[in-house]
C-alpha cells in the first residue's frame, strides 16, 4: 500500500489562532497549543506522503499532456491470482499497464513477474520489502532500493528506472538515493482512497473514471501492504475502468513513456529474461504512445 487519506492541504488561519484548526471550510475547535501542533502534524504529513506535494522534490502524479492517455498503475505485487487475473483482462483489451511490484513479491512470484514483462507491462519498483521502518533512514533506504533491483535483475534481466516509495513517503535523502541510482520517482492519484480496503468495484471504477484527466497516472493494489491480499474488487474495478475510459475515447500507456523516460537501466545489458519487446510494440499500437515528455 501507498499513500494515505488527506486529499487536501491543511491550513491554520486566524479562526485557528482563536483555537480552530481549519481543513478547508470544516473547523475542528481544539486548544491552541494543541492546534499548532496538529496543524504542524498535518503540514509534515502533506509535505512527506501525499500524492501531489513537490515541497522535497519532483515528485510526478501526472504527464504534462492534453491527449486522452492514462496509465493504469497497481502497486504491492506480484500477488497471485489476482495479478494473473488482473493480466488476463488487460490482455483481452490490448492494456499496458505499469505493475510497481515489490523486490519481495517478486521472490515470491517470479514467473507472474516474467509474465507482466513478457506481455509488454511494464515494472517499476515498489522497493524490497515494503517496511515502512526502511523507508527513512539514509542506509537503509539505499539497502531497500539496491536489494529490490537486485531481485528484479536477478528473476527479470531487468533494473527498473521507475520507483514509487512505499507508502509514497518521501525524504530528502530518498531523493539524494535516486539521483545515486539514477532513478525516477513516481506519484499518482489513487484510484479510491479506500480501494485498499476493497469497497465495491463499482465503487472503485467510479470514482477512478471521475479522477482521469489527459495524462493522469491511477495508483490500483494488486496486492496488500506485499503480504499478498484479496483483491477481487481491483480485478473487477480494473475492467470497468477499462472499458469506461476507452468508450471516452481514452488511451492506455506507460508510465516511462507518459514521463518521457527509459524503463529500465540497463535491459540492453539483461536481454535474457526480458522478451517482451514484441509485446510491448504490440500492446502499444493498441492503445498507448502519447510520449508525452515531462511531468508535473
Ligand atoms: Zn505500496
Amino acid at each position: 500500500m501507498s499513500g494515505g487519506l488527506l486529499s487536501g492541504g491543511a491550513s491554520v488561519g486566524r479562526r485557528a489562532q482563536r483555537g480552530h484548526l481549519a481543513f478547508g471550510r470544516w473547523r475542528i475547535p481544539v486548544r491552541r497549543p494543541a492546534a499548532w501542533t496538529v496543524g504542524l502534524a498535518a503540514a509534515s504529513y502533506w509535505t512527506a506522503m501525499s500524492p501531489f506535494s513537490q515541497l522535497l522534490g519532483p515528485f510526478p502524479y501526472r504527464g504534462r499532456t492534453t491527449e486522452r492517455v492514462v496509465a493504469l498503475t497497481f502497486d504491492d505485487g506480484p500477488n497471485d491470482p489476482y495479478t494473473s487475473r488482473i493480466a488476463e483482462l488487460l490482455a483481452v483489451s490490448g492494456v499496458c499497464a505499469t505493475f510497481f511490484a515489490v523486490g519481495r513479491c517478486v521472490e515470491r512470484h517470479p514467473e507472474t513477474a516474467r509474465r507482466l514483462l513478457r506481455d509488454g507491462h511494464v515494472l517499476g519498483s515498489h522497493g524490497y520489502s515494503h517496511d515502512l521502518r526502511r523507508c527513512a533512514g539514509r542506509r537503509v533506504l539505499r539497502d531497500e532500493v539496491w536489494r529490490a533491483e537486485e531481485v528484479f535483475a536477478e528473476h527479470l534481466g531487468v533494473r527498473p528506472t521507475l520507483f514509487r516509495p512505499p507508502w509514497l513517503l518521501r525524504t530528502p535523502a530518498l531523493f539524494d538515493v535516486a539521483r545515486e541510482q539514477s532513478l525516477q520517482l513516481v506519484s499518482g492519484e489513487f484510484a479510491h482512497v479506500l480501494e485498499v480496503r476493497q469497497p465495491s468495484p463499482e465503487r472503485i471504477a467510479r470514482r477512478a473514471v471521475a479522477k482521469v484527466r489527459p495524462g493522469s497516472i491511477l495508483i490500483f493494489h494488486d496486492g496488500f501492504d506485499a503480504k499478498g491480499g484479496e483483491r477481487a474488487s481491483t480485478v473487477a474495478a480494473t475492467e470497468l475502468v477499462v472499458t469506461k475510459l476507452s468508450a471516452q475515447g481514452y488511451r492506455f500507456t506507460t508510465v516511462d513513456r507518459l514521463l518521457g523516460v527509459p524503463p529500465y537501466q540497463d535491459a540492453a545489458q539483461c536481454p535474457g529474461v526480458h522478451g517482451g519487446g514484441a509485446s510491448r510494440r504490440r500492446c502499444e499500437r493498441a492503445g498507448s504512445g502519447s510520449g508525452a515528455p515531462g511531468a508535473r
